[in-house]
């Protein structure tokens, strides 16, 4: 049994005609259901002139309106809901955003929802090499935000021994210990913790090759390739890239196989669409755009066509490489919300990310403040160092700074005024969910 390729075989390598029929018969059922079952649904299609009988084919998903995340807040607490709890069948599990611009969006999971959560996210723990036998160090948080609990139920899924650490990353020294000691195979966490923790592991002088670490799962925030490659040399593992919305019970909506290029998005459990994020129009595969989600499979929330504002691009093969044959994702470039114009050019988070991840004195984390003088934007960058004995030698300060300031500007355009700043001292991003990259821009501006 351990020698399989898939979790799932059947449904991960269904041809993609088969998955595209499937794909339909459920947007048609949970429109329906949506529809008839839901006011909150039913005032809204009515309002857009559209009934359940007008999805004829899966693009006539276009006739039904977007949901904003401000409509969605509007329906709290309940209005989202096809299943509430205190009957057979019923919800036994909420999560929810954070909130942290507004009211939390809800998720309401029931029995059913559960079962597919753990098999969908089984599947992408198998995807990534692990086994049955393995142990997975699960720093993701487990508490209403998604990422905790959602690969915990793929590890039972799959009998692999889950550790459930949690996101705090000053308990670097637990989780270190806990790698050697239990003989952690596999470990899932935000890039920015990845960072701080293998940072602190070379600092105590941990040798992962002596270690039975072999994989790395990182999500919830988007981060470059240098970041992967800096996870990879400092824990000696293969890091693979993973992106879910605690919106849909992410994880479980999309991961990397063995290929690693672009993310595998369950198609019988979800619908991507990617659009302009200014007009709402649809784009021609592989063009960078704004995801828009439908959750397919759900049970007790109803979410369709729910506008994520987060930039990536789709595709979809007949099969991939890994055999399997659901659509891909390419790697999240930010948030449209996280996007800030500096001096008339976009910047990412990513991309300052990617310059700065590749200095030695670079620590885990770092924030972009713009502001406006004199009618000009100015762009600052506080960057964490990683041995805090630097900031008191100016001349290196100054020699740092000044490279790194260059190095921006290399993949920005834009040349920031470099702060560096103490170990630690920045907000972090502690993930499931995909706003926390605004941990990493705060724009004055506004
Ligand atoms: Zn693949």
């Amino acid at each position: 049994m351990n020698d399989r390729t898939f979790f799932n075989e059947e449904i991960e390598t269904l041809p993609k005609e088969k998955l595209q029929a499937l794909q339909l018969q459920r947007l048609q059922a949970i429109v329906e259901r949506a529809y008839t079952q839901n006011e909150f649904y039913r005032r809204l299609y009515d309002e857009a002139g559209v009934k359940p009988s007008d999805i004829r084919t899966l693009e006539d998903i276009r006739k039904l309106p977007f949901l904003e995340k401000k409509t969605v807040r509007a329906a709290y607490p309940y209005g989202m809901a096809f299943a509430r709890p205190g009957k057979e069948g019923g919800a036994v599990q909420i999560h929810a955003t954070s909130g942290t611009t507004g009211k939390s969006v809800p998720v309401f999971a029931t029995k059913k929802d559960i079962g597919y959560w753990s098999d969908l996210n089984a599947r992408e723990l198998w995807m990534t090499g692990m086994r049955p036998g393995d142990v997975l160090l699960n720093c993701y948080g487990y508490g209403m935000a998604t990422g905790g609990f959602g690969f915990h139920y793929g590890a039972m899924a799959m009998d692999v021994m889950a550790v459930p650490m949690g996101s705090d990353a000053r308990q670097y020294d637990r989780m270190l210990d806990f790698i050697i000691d239990f003989g952690v195979t596999a470990m899932c966490m935000t890039p920015s913790v990845g960072l701080y923790v293998g940072n602190k592991a070379r600092e105590r002088g941990v040798d992962f090759k002596e270690t039975k670490l072999k994989i790395g799962l990182f999500g919830a925030e988007p981060w470059p390739w240098e970041t992967r490659l800096k996870l990879e040399e400092l824990f000696n593992i293969t890091a693979f890239d993973e992106f879910g919305m605690t919106e849909f019970l992410g994880p479980g909506m999309t991961c990397e196989c063995d290929v690693r290029d672009g993310m595998h998005a369950w198609a019988d459990a979800f619908l991507v669409e990617c659009i302009d994020p200014e007009t709402g129009e649809p784009l021609p595969e592989g063009s960078d755009g704004e995801l828009v989600w439908t959750w397919l499979s759900a049970d007790g929330t109803a979410m369709i066509r729910y506008r994520s504002r987060d930039l990536s691009r789709t595709w979809w093969d007949e099969r991939c490489a890994c055999g399997r044959t659901h659509p891909k994702i390419a790697s999240i470039k930010g948030r449209s919300d996280d996007a800030v114009s500096i001096r008339g050019l976009i910047v990412f988070p990513s991309q300052v990310e990617a310059a700065l991840v590749k200095f030695p004195e670079t620590g885990a984390n770092f924030r972009i403040v713009v502001d406006k003088k004199n009618g000009l934007d100015t762009f600052e960058l506080k960057v964490e160092v990683k041995d805090s004995a630097l900031l008191f030698d100016p001349e290196r300060v100054r020699v740092v700074s000044r490279e790194m300031a260059e190095s921006v500007k290399t993949v920005t355009g834009n040349s920031p005024k470099i702060e560096l700043v103490a170990t630690d001292s920045l907000p972090r991003a502690s993930g499931g969910e995909s706003k926390t990259a605004s941990a990493r821009v705060e724009d004055r501006r506004k």
